[in-house]
C-alpha cells in the first residue's frame, strides 16, 4: 500500500508550487499579438516586476530559465578578457563563474565553504589591493540555493565602497527574491537576475535582468553582448516584438501577470517576506527537534544566514536519499535532491536533502511536509528527537 495518491506536493527549491489561479491564467487561446489587451498586460508587469525587487530601475524580460539571466546579465556588463570576483558558498556561485569563463570573461573564486556566509572584509581587501581595477565585477549569490546560506547584499556594498572600488554589485536572486527581503536600491545593488519559477510562482522558462545606470553605463564598452542578449532594445522597446527580440511567451505572461497580482497587490511584498520568515522558522523549530537526538542537522547554524526560502540538510548517508524516496512513495511529498554537497557519484551525496519553502506555500502546507518527514523519520526507523510537530505549531501558532 502507498499513502502517495492524492495531490502531490512539491517541496523542492524550484520549481516551486504554482497557484491554480496562475495555471487557470495560462489556461486560455492564443492571444492577439498584434495590438489589444496582451500588450498592455505585458507593460504592466513592468512595475510591478520593480516592486518586487524594490527598485525605481529598469528590468529586462528574457526567454530562458536562470542560467538565460546568468548569461545575460554578463554579456551586457562585461568584454572578453574582464576579471570578475565570485565570492562562493555553494554550487550556484560555481555555476555562474562557469557562465562568465564560458563567454571569455576571467574569474576569480573566493570560497568561503558550504554553511557559512560570505566575509565582506576578505573581499574588501581582495579589492583594496586591485589598484589598477582589474576586477570589474563581484558576482555574488544571495541564497546560494545548494547550501540554503544567505549572505549580507548591503554588507558587500558597504565593503566595496569602503576599498573606494569601481567594480558592479551583480547579485543572483534567483532563489531568493520574492522569500528573502530584497531591496536593490536601498542595498546599492547594479545588477540583479531572478527567475519566474521560485518566488514568482509561474512554471520555468522566463527570468529577468534588473540594472541600474552604472550597469548601463558599463553597457556601453561591453563586447561579450550580441544583438540577442542586448538589454537596450528590450527595455522600454518601441515595438512589442522587442521586448522578447522576437514571439512574446504569451502564456507565460498571464501566468506572471496572475502572480504578481497575488504578490504585489493582494498580499503585498512585505507580508510575503513576512509569511515566509514564519514558515522557515517553524521547520527550523521541528529540524531543531528532530536533531536533539540523531544524526539529521540544519547545514546552516546561525539564523542569521539561514534562507526562507530553502534549507539545507544533513543526515548520515544513504539515509537522505532513503528518506527521500520514501517521502516520494508513500507519503505524495517530494524533497529537494542535495546539490553540490558532494560529488553525485560519491556515498556522501545521499547524505544530504533540501526543503524548498519557496512561494505558493501555507502554514498547512509546511505542516504537511513536516509531518510527512516526522513520519518518514519513524518508519525507517531513523533516531530523532520528539516533539518537532509541536514546536513548528508552537511558531504558526506566534507564540
Ligand atoms: C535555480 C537557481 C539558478 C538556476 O536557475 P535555472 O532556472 O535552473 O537555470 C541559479 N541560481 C540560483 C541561486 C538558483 O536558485
Amino acid at each position: 500500500m502507498s499513502l502517495a495518491h492524492g495531490r502531490h506536493t512539491l517541496a523542492i527549491p524550484g520549481p516551486s508550487v504554482m497557484p491554480d489561479r496562475v495555471l487557470r491564467a495560462m489556461h486560455r487561446a492564443a492571444p492577439n499579438i498584434y495590438t489589444g489587451e496582451l500588450i498592455e498586460m505585458t507593460h504592466s508587469l513592468i512595475p510591478d516586476l520593480k516592486a518586487v525587487a524594490r527598485t525605481a530601475h529598469n528590468v529586462t524580460i528574457y526567454i530562458g530559465n536562470g542560467h538565460a539571466a546568468w548569461e545575460a546579465s554578463l554579456a551586457n556588463t562585461h568584454s572578453r578578457g574582464d576579471l570578475a570576483l565570485v565570492p562562493a558558498t555553494g554550487q550556484f556561485a560555481h555555476g555562474w563563474a562557469a557562465s562568465a569563463e564560458g563567454l571569455g570573461i576571467r574569474t576569480e573564486v573566493i570560497d568561503f565553504g558550504k554553511r557559512t556566509p560570505m566575509d565582506a572584509a576578505q573581499i574588501e581587501a581582495r579589492l583594496r589591493a586591485d589598484t589598477d581595477h582589474e576586477i570589474k565585477s563581484v558576482l555574488m549569490v544571495h541564497v546560494d540555493t545548494s547550501s540554503s546560506v544567505l549572505s549580507d547584499v548591503a554588507a558587500m556594498r558597504r565593503a566595496i565602497d569602503a576599498a573606494g572600488h569601481p567594480a558592479l554589485l551583480m547579485v543572483d536572486c534567483i532563489a531568493s527574491l520574492g522569500c528573502d527581503r530584497f531591496e536593490m536600491d536601498e542595498w546599492g545593488v547594479d545588477v540583479m537576475i531572478t527567475g519566474c519559477q521560485k518566488g514568482l510562482m509561474t512554471p520555468p522558462g522566463m527570468s529577468f535582468v534588473y540594472y541600474n545606470d552604472r550597469a548601463e553605463a558599463a553597457r556601453e564598452n561591453a563586447n561579450c553582448v550580441t544583438g540577442y542578449w542586448d538589454w537596450r532594445p528590450r527595455t522600454n522597446p518601441d515595438y512589442y516584438y522587442k521586448y522578447f527580440n522576437g514571439t512574446a511567451p504569451t502564456h507565460h505572461l498571464y501566468g506572471l501577470r496572475e502572480a504578481l497580482d497575488m504578490i504585489v497587490h493582494e498580499e503585498g511584498i512585505t507580508a510575503v517576506w513576512a509569511r515566509h520568515e514564519t514558515l522557515a522558522r517553524a521547520l527550523w523549530a521541528a529540524c531543531d527537534a528532530w536533531s536533539t537526538q540523531g544524526p539529521l542537522e540544519l547545514n546552516v547554524a546561525d539564523i542569521a544566514h539561514r534562507s526562507r526560502a530553502v534549507t539545507s540538510l544533513r543526515i548520515t548517508p544513504p539515509l537522505g536519499t532513503a528518506l527521500r524516496d520514501h517521502l516520494t512513495d508513500q507519503m505524495g511529498v517530494t524533497l529537494g535532491i542535495g546539490l553540490g554537497m558532494a560529488p553525485p557519484d560519491a556515498p556522501e551525496w545521499h547524505g544530504f536533502f533540501r526543503v524548498g519553502h519557496m512561494g505558493h506555500v501555507n502554514a498547512h502546507m509546511m505542516l504537511g511536509t513536516l509531518g510527512a518527514i516526522d513520519t518518514g523519520l519513524k518508519a525507517l526507523n531513523i533516531e530523532h528527537g520528539q516533539g518537532a510537530l509541536s514546536a513548528a505549531a508552537e511558531i504558526l501558532a506566534g507564540r
